[in-house]
Protein backbone atom coordinates (compact mmCIF):
# COMPACT_ATOMS: atom_id res chain seq x y z
CA UNK A 1 0.00 0.00 0.00
CA UNK A 2 1.57 3.60 -0.76
CA UNK A 3 1.14 6.17 1.40
CA UNK A 4 0.64 9.62 0.29
CA UNK A 5 1.77 12.39 2.31
CA UNK A 6 -0.39 14.96 3.14
CA UNK A 7 0.94 18.81 2.73
CA UNK A 8 -1.00 20.10 5.91
CA UNK A 9 -2.37 18.84 9.17
CA UNK A 10 -5.13 17.65 9.79
CA UNK A 11 -5.99 19.00 13.25
CA UNK A 12 -9.13 21.18 13.73
CA UNK A 13 -8.26 24.55 12.37
CA UNK A 14 -4.56 23.92 12.30
CA UNK A 15 -2.79 26.12 10.07
CA UNK A 16 0.71 23.74 10.29
CA UNK A 17 1.81 23.30 6.40
CA UNK A 18 4.22 21.43 4.70
CA UNK A 19 5.05 17.41 4.54
CA UNK A 20 8.67 18.20 6.54
CA UNK A 21 6.88 18.95 9.54
CA UNK A 22 3.92 15.92 9.72
CA UNK A 23 3.69 13.04 11.43
CA UNK A 24 1.60 9.70 10.42
CA UNK A 25 -1.13 8.65 12.74
CA UNK A 26 -3.76 5.69 12.73
CA UNK A 27 -6.15 5.90 15.24
CA UNK A 28 -6.70 2.90 17.69
CA UNK A 29 -10.36 1.40 16.17
CA UNK A 30 -9.13 2.61 12.28
CA UNK A 31 -5.41 0.84 11.82
CA UNK A 32 -6.09 0.95 8.17
CA UNK A 33 -6.77 4.39 8.02
CA UNK A 34 -3.43 7.41 8.55
CA UNK A 35 -4.15 10.88 9.29
CA UNK A 36 -1.07 13.31 9.12
CA UNK A 37 -1.07 15.77 12.37
CA UNK A 38 1.68 18.60 13.23
CA UNK A 39 3.56 17.37 16.51
CA UNK A 40 1.15 18.82 18.79
CA UNK A 41 -1.73 17.28 17.46
CA UNK A 42 0.16 14.31 17.20
CA UNK A 43 0.58 13.99 20.81
CA UNK A 44 -3.75 14.89 21.30
CA UNK A 45 -4.38 12.34 18.79
CA UNK A 46 -2.58 9.67 20.60
CA UNK A 47 -3.67 11.23 24.02
CA UNK A 48 -7.68 10.67 22.72
CA UNK A 49 -7.31 7.59 20.69
CA UNK A 50 -5.31 6.00 24.06
CA UNK A 51 -8.31 7.14 26.32
CA UNK A 52 -11.03 5.97 24.33
CA UNK A 53 -9.37 2.48 23.52
CA UNK A 54 -8.96 2.22 27.19
CA UNK A 55 -12.73 2.76 27.82
CA UNK A 56 -13.80 0.71 25.01
CA UNK A 57 -11.70 -1.90 26.76
CA UNK A 58 -13.08 -1.73 30.06
CA UNK A 59 -16.30 -1.34 29.00
CA UNK A 60 -16.23 -4.79 26.69
CA UNK A 61 -14.12 -6.75 29.45
CA UNK A 62 -17.71 -7.82 30.19
CA UNK A 63 -18.24 -11.01 27.71
CA UNK A 64 -22.04 -10.45 28.35
CA UNK A 65 -21.61 -6.46 26.76
CA UNK A 66 -19.48 -8.28 24.38
CA UNK A 67 -22.31 -10.25 22.91
CA UNK A 68 -23.87 -7.18 21.07
CA UNK A 69 -21.00 -5.47 19.24
CA UNK A 70 -20.61 -6.11 15.51
CA UNK A 71 -17.75 -8.42 14.04
CA UNK A 72 -15.46 -5.47 13.51
CA UNK A 73 -15.64 -4.01 17.09
CA UNK A 74 -14.74 -7.64 18.62
CA UNK A 75 -11.89 -8.44 15.79
CA UNK A 76 -10.74 -4.93 17.96
CA UNK A 77 -11.30 -6.23 21.37
CA UNK A 78 -9.72 -9.32 20.61
CA UNK A 79 -6.72 -7.64 18.79
CA UNK A 80 -5.96 -5.66 21.46
CA UNK A 81 -6.56 -7.88 24.66
CA UNK A 82 -4.29 -9.85 23.77
CA UNK A 83 -1.65 -7.82 24.74
CA UNK A 84 -2.46 -7.86 28.27
ZN1 LIG B 1 -1.68 20.56 13.81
Amino acid sequence: MEIVKAEKCEGLACKVRGADKLFPFSAWDKPDKVNWFCSEHLRAAKAFSEKEKQAFMQYYADPEKRKWLPHTSLMLYEKYSEKY
